[in-house]
């Protein structure tokens, strides 16, 4: 069989997770993530050149220093901070520190180096690209018909980029639709917080307050795939 090219590799994932009910991009880039991560720690635990660059960048940011940490691995963990932190230590002297009380001899600069902060942005362009070229395809079209849409920031990158008439006409159709429908569900919710409506049953749209956020900031799947990967590997 012939090996699947990448943006093949990248229509199939994001057509799989479409089924989904989240933006299939934030979907996709956390599973990336995940399997990226994964890796990470494999390689901090075997490879001295992973941990070089590491202390170089000084650690991740904190949402990923933490989606590691729920990720597991007290030994990974155990030899990636103790490498960090007497690298820290080699650097801190308490002379200088106190005499240039502003300098931070071991922080991570703002905008961030953070590994994984680069991999996931290298990711989300891979995607918005393979998004608007899946979406030329007549079959990738229909499914993307019955989708959620895109959460917001995805929505507004997807739409910068944009050049084709007829996808940018689909994609505001999908948007349109599922917005109108995520908020009327949510005045549903209002309507039978109200104690005169209280005894009728909750419907679809009792957790329409955490679709509202995940489309209006992006998914945080990332945190369960974390939780998820950490368990298979227990399991096997
Ligand atoms: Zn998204
Ligand atoms: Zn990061």
């Amino acid at each position: 069989m012939k090996a699947l090219k990448q943006n093949d590799v990248i229509y199939y994932n994001l057509y799989q997770a479409l089924s989904n009910h989240v933006c299939p991009v934030c979907q996709c880039i956390a599973e990336a993530t995940g399997r990226f991560l994964d890796n990470l720690m494999y390689e901090f635990v075997n490879d001295l050149r992973t941990r070089d660059r590491l202390r170089e960048t000084k650690g991740f940011c904190r949402e990923h220093s933490w989606a590691l940490q729920r990720m597991g691995d007290p030994l990974g963990h155990s030899i990636i901070y103790a490498d960090l932190i007497d690298s820290f230590l080699s650097t801190l002297d308490k002379k200088e520190v106190v005499a240039k009380r502003r300098k931070i001899p071991f922080a991570m600069s703002k905008g961030g180096e953070c590994p994984v902060c680069l991999e996931e942005e290298e990711m989300e362009n891979r995607y918005i690209y393979g998004l608007l070229a899946s979406l030329k395809h007549e079959d990738f079209r229909e499914k993307y018909r019955s989708s959620v849409g895109l959460c917001l920031p995805h929505f507004n990158l997807v739409s910068r980029q944009v050049s084709d008439k007829e996808v940018e006409a689909l994609l505001h159709e999908v948007e349109i639709n599922s917005l109108s429908k995520l908020s009327a569900e949510l005045k549903e919710f209002i309507r039978k917080s109200d104690y005169r409506y209280a005894r009728e049953l909750p419907g679809e749209e009792r957790d329409a307050w955490i679709r509202a956020v995940e489309l209006w900031v992006g998914s945080l799947d990332l945190k369960k795939q974390s939780q998820s990967s950490f368990k298979n590997k227990e399991k096997s």
